[in-house]
């Protein structure tokens, strides 16, 4: 699609878009979205429009039964020329396996890449430039069949929303051991971006909150006793100078930072282990005051080290005040190229034109 097909007016409402103050992540959404319709089994083009000028109906199927997957990733001119965006085909590639899971049809991998990068082209001047900053790109896919038929909706919307972020800050964060809900069920949905999974979340992240801590971390769906992930994050420990992840199960988001921050480790020569991680031997390692770093990584924040980890009745498990030197190290490693001032080693980068 050439800037050509663009309606002037939806041009001018790019060039006049005004960057909210507030930018709290997720609230400074742009206005002008690309988008395209999944009608009789075949994908429009793809259009550049007005948020508002995307209706969906309240009997549609997304808002009746949740039939909703998304995406998140960034698009980075800190040094670049050109904008970047982030492993941009793995998130495609991701998508269309959430597709999968919520019986939807595929978007397809160039669709999806080339609406990605051509709202981030769009929108390269308010891209910001600070360190630790970048634009948010939100795809996601909703079944829109004006329907309560419960069965998979026949049409679909394919959106891509994109918002400034504010330099992230690496707080240390506080996180709760969440000991009474579960995130994911075996089976269930937890291993793609389901938007229900989100829902579901709130409540956690609630509790959390009103025991000063950030977010919730998420134990085993069975024993409630291994670690998972955080509600948008994955999880790491450094123990011993080996980096310690979660393996897989299908019950927690295969994070793409996640996967870069072990690509990245083993090209730093650091060891890595991915085998559960028992949240009891965690608290009693630092009980006994033992030398252990932790962190969780996400698209959103990239890597944000853990201060300490709290049950529901207050009581902290000190992890330490300051980022240890494994954390500090592959985030500045990760960031280093995702802002372009590192050679992109893995052919992570993808510029938007
Ligand atoms: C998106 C997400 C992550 C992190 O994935 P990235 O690809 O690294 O952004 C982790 N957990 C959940 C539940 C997520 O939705």
């Amino acid at each position: 699609m050439t800037t050509a097909h663009i309606r002037p007016e939806i041009l001018a409402a790019i060039k006049n878009t005004i960057v909210p103050e507030d930018k709290t992540f997720g609230r400074a959404l742009f206005p002008v979205i690309a988008a395209a319709t999944y009608r009789n089994g075949t994908w429009s083009d793809l259009e550049i429009k007005l948020d508002t000028e995307h209706a969906v109906s309240a009997g549609s199927v997304v808002v009746q039964y949740g039939q909703s997957i998304f995406e998140g990733m960034k698009a980075y001119r800190v040094t670049q020329d050109i904008p970047q965006i982030f492993r941009p085909y793995d998130h495609a590639k991701r998508f269309q396996r959430s597709a999968d899971r919520l019986c939807m049809p595929h978007v397809p991998e160039e669709l999806f890449v080339s609406a990605v990068k051509k709202i981030a082209d769009l929108y390269t001047d308010l891209i910001p430039r600070e360190h630790n900053s970048a634009l948010y790109v939100r795809p996601a896919l909703f079944g829109d069949d004006y329907s309560l038929e419960i069965t998979p909706s026949a049409g679909y919307s394919f959106t891509v929303h994109v918002a400034p972020t504010v330099p992230f800050s690496v707080n240390m964060k506080s996180v709760l051991i969440e000991r009474e809900n579960t995130r994911a069920a075996v089976g269930g949905t937890g291993g793609v971006k389901a938007a229900g999974n989100y829902a579901a979340s709130f409540l956690s992240v609630q509790r959390a909150r009103s025991v000063g801590c950030a977010t919730s971390i998420w134990l085993d769906p069975i024993e409630h006793r291994y670690v998972e992930e955080l509600s948008l994050m994955n999880f790491f420990i450094v123990k011993d100078e080996k980096l310690y992840t979660p393996e897989l199960t299908k019950s927690f988001l295969p994070g793409l930072t996640r996967q870069s921050i072990l690509q990245m480790a083993n090209h730093l020569g650091i060891e890595t282990v991915e085998q559960p991680i028992d949240i009891n031997e965690l608290v009693a390692d630092l009980k006994k005051g033992r030398e252990i770093e932790a962190f969780s990584s996400g698209t959103a924040a990239v890597i944000s080290p853990i201060k300490s980890f709290k049950e529901i009745d207050g009581q902290e498990f000190v992890v330490g005040t300051e980022p240890g030197p494994v954390t500090s190290k592959l985030r500045a490693a990760l960031v280093d190229i995702q802002e372009g001032r590192a050679e992109d080693l893995f052919g992570w980068m993808q510029n938007v034109k």
